[in-house]
């Protein structure tokens, strides 16, 4: 980050304090910081912190004859390498989804030709209104990077996704948003969502996987310059900027993930149902009188991740996930093992843990000969560091 440019945003919310903290640790990356803050923010924090840890002057007028004089809006939105907005308040975010530009900070951001990273904070039920949904739809697929919101207690006393991403969090998407793009040329494959494997035309097994933890992956690796081919079971978020590839089946997975090949990674985040129905019945399975349930009889799925990892195009770097409810280090390196990959990606996903389906995941990374403890954090948070780590060894 050292003599990398950073406009900082600052929207109107409590998480407004914990931007101080970001602007130190920008500081003390090496970076310089320029902060702009909406009137909304002024009434949290005086622009004066922000003026006195930043070393640099703070705007907060659109219509400043004085400002528009030295440094108008459009010089100030063009002369950083990226753009921070944190807290990304709801409005904020709304302004941005709509285009709006009625005051410094929705102006600057609509004339940058810079990246944006936003940090979203905002309450529970703000941030789950479908509302805010379409926004960040909206503002991610005009190309911003997120960071968080995280799960946890809130200022106004409710408890949720909403809550702004810790500085330290910030600070890694930032150090990713302005790194150079280290995966450029580079091709990675990644399995995500669960597969659905049909009993007859109208029931399947399948299981609880939402494919968050996949997209927030392929995301990542898209964000640092990758190809990414994402091969995934019905889910409902589908990664910005991979190619994707909508498969139901294991067997189907495992078509699209080896026709993908040659590639230089793959992760297989999905959660591949072990058994399939031998053969789906043609017609709907019936009720009748006096016959009892149906024999299921079950034929194993073909594993996606042994097969790539046994590929004759296997690529350099092959990571599995291990989803355990118990025993999780030991059962995940028999997993390293079994299946020959590189690094297996552990998680608990007990009922208390809230892993399946759920905004956050609590992993261990561990390879043939290191354990690493990663703390409970949100699923995109895991996508940024397993993505760091992916561009680590692919650079070796
Ligand atoms: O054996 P288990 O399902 O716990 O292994 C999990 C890992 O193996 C995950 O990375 C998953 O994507 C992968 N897997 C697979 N094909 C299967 C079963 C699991 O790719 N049939």
């Amino acid at each position: 980050m050292n003599g990398k440019r950073i406009l900082l945003i600052v929207g109107g919310g409590i998480a407004a304090y914990k931007a101080l903290e970001l602007v130190r640790g920008l500081r003390e990356a090496g970076a310089a910081v320029t902060t702009v803050m909406t009137k909304g923010a002024e009434r949290f924090v005086a622009p004066l912190s922000f003026a006195a840890l930043s070393s640099a002057q703070v705007h907060t007028e659109l219509f400043d004859p004085l400002e528009e004089s030295g440094m108008g809006h459009i010089e100030l939105s063009r002369a950083a390498d990226l753009l921070v907005v944190a807290p990304a308040t709801a409005d904020l975010m709304a302004k941005m989804a709509g285009g709006h530009a009625d005051d410094l900070a929705s102006t600057v951001l609509l004339a940058t030709d810079k990246p944006v990273l936003l940090a979203p904070a905002m309450n529970v039920r703000m941030w789950l209104h479908p509302a805010t949904k379409r926004n960040v739809e909206a503002i991610r697929a005009a190309g911003a990077l997120m960071v968080g919101p995280e799960v946890g207690d809130m200022a106004c006393g409710e408890t949720g996704p909403g809550r702004m991403a810790e500085p330290e969090a910030i600070l890694d998407g930032i150090r990713l948003a302005l790194s150079p793009k280290p995966l450029a040329g580079k091709h990675v494959i990644v399995t995500s969502g669960p597969t659905l494997e049909p009993i007859d035309p109208v029931r399947f097994i399948a299981n609880r996987s939402s494919g968050r933890q996949g997209k927030a992956i392929a995301e990542a690796l898209t964000n640092v310059g990758a190809r990414v081919t994402f091969v995934s079971g019905p889910a409902a978020g589908m990664p910005r900027g991979a190619e994707v590839v909508n498969v139901e089946t294991a067997r189907q997975m495992l078509d699209a993930a080896m026709a993908a090949l040659p590639a230089d990674a793959a992760v297989c985040a999905a959660a591949v149902v072990d058994w399939r129905p031998r053969k789906a019945s043609a017609g709907k399975l019936k009720k009748a009188e006096g016959q009892g349930p149906p024999k299921l009889e079950l034929v194993e799925n073909p594993d996606i991740l042994a097969a790539l990892s046994g590929a004759e195009a296997r690529p350099r770097l092959v990571v599995g996930f291990a989803a355990e409810t118990e025993d999780l280090e030991a059962n995940a390196r028999r997993k390293l093992a079994a299946k020959g990959c590189d690094w297996i990606v552990a998680n608990r996903v007990d009922a208390e843990s809230g892993v399946f389906g759920g905004a956050e995941n609590e992993v261990m990374l561990i390879s043939a000969d290191a354990t690493e403890e990663w703390p409970r954090m949100g699923k995109n948070e895991v996508g940024l560091r397993l993505a760091e780590r992916i561009c680590a060894q692919l650079a070796e």
